[in-house]
């Protein structure tokens, strides 16, 4: 999967480039992250990405035509200088040799708000372009020219896309085969069924006075499976019982469960 990131804090990137199983995946290869300068895209002699908002108001406003010139490049794979000038382009939408525009995610909390199901469908995409903002906001031409699609990692307002952008990644990139090597287990993770994911356990037995489930060590694989899906249904009902409603759950009614299928 091709990834490029549009965004003014390009340095931002170089830890979760270089360290991690998302910096493994990229010198691998199987994850080709390209992380851009949003300045290089600017036509004056400042670099200047902002501006006083249109009607006043505090705070400045990311400019459209850079953002229209940085996205036109990454989409069509041209240097910067080709598309610069885009404001004297002629009117409508702008351009994409050969067909559609790559999946555009612009980062903002209005977005529609990251799930597991949203990042399983991103997963799908061969390319995806992420538009990290700053200041008070992006130039709404933005959001109709560039944007495929509005992202929201949760109701909180972060300085910068650039944090929403590594979580997209993340949450993505985990989901496509061959990426991180051994796949998530799509059944049993959180989310993926509707539910919370049960308990863990590993070595030692007993940690300060603290066992283990008996449950888990009786080599029973079936009472194993039973116990953990219990333990899903019980937590998600306790933390998060809106999953419950949403209907994505298995019916709730049957504490005993039968377990997860394979
Ligand atoms: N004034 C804006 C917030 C600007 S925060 C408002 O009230 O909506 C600056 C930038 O941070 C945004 O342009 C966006 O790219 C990013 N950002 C902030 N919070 C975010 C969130 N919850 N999800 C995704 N991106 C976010």
């Amino acid at each position: 999967m091709r990834i490029d990131v549009l965004t003014i804090f390009p340095d931002w990137f170089q830890g979760p480039l270089t360290t991690s199983l998302l910096g493994k995946a990229h010198a691998a290869g199987t994850l080709d992250l390209r992380v851009h300068d949003l300045r290089s895209f600017t036509t004056d002699r400042h670099r200047t990405v902002d501006d006083a908002p249109y009607g006043g108001g505090a705070g400045m406003v990311m400019r459209p035509d850079v953002w229209v010139n940085a996205a036109e490049s990454v989409w069509n794979d041209l240097p910067p200088e080709a598309t610069a000038g885009g404001t004297d382009a002629p009117a409508g939408a702008t351009h994409v040799a050969g067909g559609a525009r790559p999946r555009t995610l612009l980062l903002t909390p209005r977005g529609r708000p990251l799930t597991q199901a949203y990042a399983r469908d991103l997963a799908g995409e061969p390319r995806l372009v992420l538009c990290c903002g700053r200041y008070e906001g992006i130039d709404e031409r933005v959001h109709d020219l560039v944007a495929t699609d509005e992202v929201s990692i949760g109701d909180y307002v972060l300085f910068g896309g650039e944090v929403a952008a590594a979580v997209v990644i993340e949450a993505v990139t985990r989901l496509v085969p061959g990426v991180m090597g051994n796949a998530a287990s799509p059944e049993d993770e959180s989310f993926s069924s509707g539910l919370l994911e049960y308990p863990h356990y590993t070595r030692p037995p007993v940690l300060r006075g603290h066992g283990v489930p008996p449950v888990l060590t009786s080599g029973d694989h079936g009472a194993v499976e039973r116990w953990r899906h219990e333990q899903a249904l019980a937590l998600t009902r306790e933390r998060r019982p809106d999953l419950l409603e949403d209907g994505r759950a298995e019916p709730a009614g049957d504490p005993g469960g039968r377990p997860p299928a394979g």
